[in-house]
């Protein structure tokens, strides 16, 4: 059944992702090599691997972001691939989240859903619920600039949450964060999680962030799958020394 934003669930969204053989060039360059992975409703599957072995653009593609080269992205029980980004029914939260300076927190929340040509009355109900997930209620006339940097992130997830959407994607959301902050989040982006329901897939290059985070972990290298199974998997039964290696498990 297609949904559109329109139609507001307000309550647990999910949806399972399936990619299929995935593969990605740019130009000449293979990026993406034949990616295979089954996520199901409600799993919060973290993509790990070094940096550019090609964790983005995978997420770009099931975004809508980036075109795929070959195989099959579904999201729910519809193939996506040839959907533009606002049709699939997904929101996402990246690395640099900039929040519009001139609008306040409620309107930085409400602006897609105002594209949308969602109603006043409906962005208020959704921004509001939002805002009470977050524990943004007290800061939603301050602007951006008025925020702390964990403050700034919660408006970037209260932007996703808004658009009530049947997947989540997070690209490295927490590494322009210090230390102390990024477990902060880390727990508060779970609670999050335990709270909607809703299908999340991160991308991180954080083995902690995986270990302590994901459901299912998926190890990438160079644009191919090296293993995928849940964090005590990895850490106990590594398939090979670079999974070992990257999960920091003795060998
Ligand atoms: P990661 O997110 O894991 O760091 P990326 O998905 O950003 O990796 O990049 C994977 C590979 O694809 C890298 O070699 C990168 O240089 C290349 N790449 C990414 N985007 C483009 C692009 N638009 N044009 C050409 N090459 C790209
Ligand atoms: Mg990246």
């Amino acid at each position: 059944m297609r949904r559109t934003v329109e139609q507001f669930r307000g309550s647990t969204a999910m949806a399972q992702v399936t990619i299929r053989n995935v593969k990605k060039s740019f130009g000449a360059v293979d990026v993406i090599h034949g990616v295979s992975i089954d996520i199901k409703d409600g799993e919060f599957v973290i993509l790990v691997g070094p940096s550019g072995c090609g964790k983005s653009t995978l997420l770009r593609m099931i975004a809508g972001l980036e075109q795929i080269s070959a195989g099959d992205i579904e999201i729910g029980s519809r193939v996506v691939n040839d959907l533009p980004p606002k049709e699939r029914d997904i929101a996402m939260v990246f690395q640099n989240y900039a929040l519009y300076p001139h609008m306040t927190v409620a309107d930085n929340m409400g602006f897609s859903l105002k594209l949308a040509r969602v109603s006043k009355d409906e962005i208020k109900t959704r921004v509001a619920r939002a805002a009470e997930i977050l524990g943004l209620q007290p800061l939603l006339e301050r602007y951006p600039r008025q925020l702390s940097g964990g403050q700034r992130q919660r408006v970037a997830m209260g932007r996703a949450i808004v658009r009530d959407p049947q997947v989540f994607l997070f690209d490295e959301p927490l590494s322009n964060l210090d230390a102390k902050l990024r477990v902060a989040m880390r727990t508060e982006i779970k609670e999050l999680h335990q709270r909607l329901k809703t299908t999340t897939i991160y991308v991180t290059h954080d083995q902690i962030e995986a270990m302590t985070m994901a459901d299912k972990i998926v190890v990438m290298r160079d644009g191919v799958v090296e293993q995928v199974g849940a964090p005590l998997d990895l850490y106990d039964r590594p398939e090979n020394l670079f999974v070992a290696g990257f999960i920091g498990s003795p060998s």
